[in-house]
């Protein structure tokens, strides 16, 4: 007889996605839903007590933003609402069962490492594109959190004229390399062209990223360029990242991991014009994520596993 599954929950900026892993962590059934704009917490004690009265024996969850490890305390994030949420606790005297809270994208790091595209690696960066950019850096196979809150790399300032961060800053890695940055690209061309292959790939619905990339496949130069556009944006952050932790692989998740090659190629490309010394440099691969968005929910799953059982 198999084990009762281990509920794996990860609250980004405007979804919650879940997992219920079984054992060999085998999906049993995962799904997503809309968050509200503000009661999250108890959106996301709700989603826990249902997964527990499906049989669930511990929960893990990811949260983005600062998470205070391991006492799992929400302190801030700038894409997730509430302040100093003692998330772990609140959970465990809820839901009758263990849990574990941890920072989003370390749990997408820990699920690349364990299961996916990082496996074997020593050495490791998970990078995440949605809403903003989430980073895990694996450093001796272990998650490194610094004190709590390392990892931060969205709000690396690369251009301090550049446009307004959520973060209330100016110029962020992550005000030019995101999933919200591709939507507002795809925005802007649908605008500019509305004839072009992008705006009839659009037709009646919102454009966002995807459009992009369908434009980029058709062979589109306008959408081919923006993709080239925020491919630069990301080599010139990788190549900070690269230069500070040397990894042995790149790992790249959400909105960019999606939009392919036509993004990936020219980051790629820029990493060996800007990274110091490339030419001496063993290759660095940059490959796309294997868990896509469920990596953060399969991640806190597998963190309540090693953890908690
Ligand atoms: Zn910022």
């Amino acid at each position: 007889m198999s084990d009762p599954p281990v509920a794996g929950i990860d609250v980004g900026g405007t979804f919650v996605k879940w997992v219920l892993l079984g054992d060999g962590a085998e999906r049993v059934d995962d799904g997503v839903r809309r968050l509200p704009g503000d009661g999250v917490f108890e959106a996301v004690a709700d989603l826990g007590a249902e997964l527990v009265g499906r049989g669930a024996r511990a929960v893990g969850v990811g949260v983005a933003g600062l998470v205070v490890w391991p006492e799992g305390e929400f302190v801030w994030g700038p894409h997730v609402p509430g302040r100093s949420v003692p998330y772990r606790r609140r959970l465990s005297d809820t839901l009758g069962v263990p849990a574990v809270v941890d920072n989003d994208a370390n749990l997408a790091a820990l699920a690349e490492l364990r299961l996916g595209a990082a496996r074997g690696h020593r050495h490791a960066l998970m990078l995440t594109f949605g809403t903003g950019i989430g980073a895990g850096m694996v450093v001796d196979r272990q998650i490194f959190r610094g004190r709590n809150f390392a990892g931060e790399v969205g709000h690396m300032v690369l251009d301090p004229d550049g446009p307004l961060c959520a973060c209330g800053r100016r110029g962020c890695w992550e005000t030019f390399v995101s999933g919200s940055r591709l939507d507002q690209l795809a925005a802007e061309l649908a605008d500019r062209a509305p004839d072009g292959a992008l705006a009839r790939l659009v037709g009646a619905d919102r454009p966002e990223g995807r459009h992009l990339t369908a434009a980029a496949a058709a062979g589109d130069p306008a959408a081919r360029a923006a993709l080239a556009e925020v491919g630069g944006w990301l080599g010139r952050g990788v190549a900070n990242l690269v230069a500070i932790f040397d990894p042995e692989v790149v790992v790249i998740g959400g909105a960019a991991a999606q939009a392919g090659d036509h993004l990936l190629d020219p980051a790629r490309k820029v990493v060996g014009q800007v990274l110091q010394g490339a030419e001496y440099r063993p290759d660095l691969p940059m490959v796309p994520a294997v868990f896509g968005p469920l990596a953060g929910a399969v991640g806190a799953a597998i963190l309540a596993t090693e953890t908690l059982l």
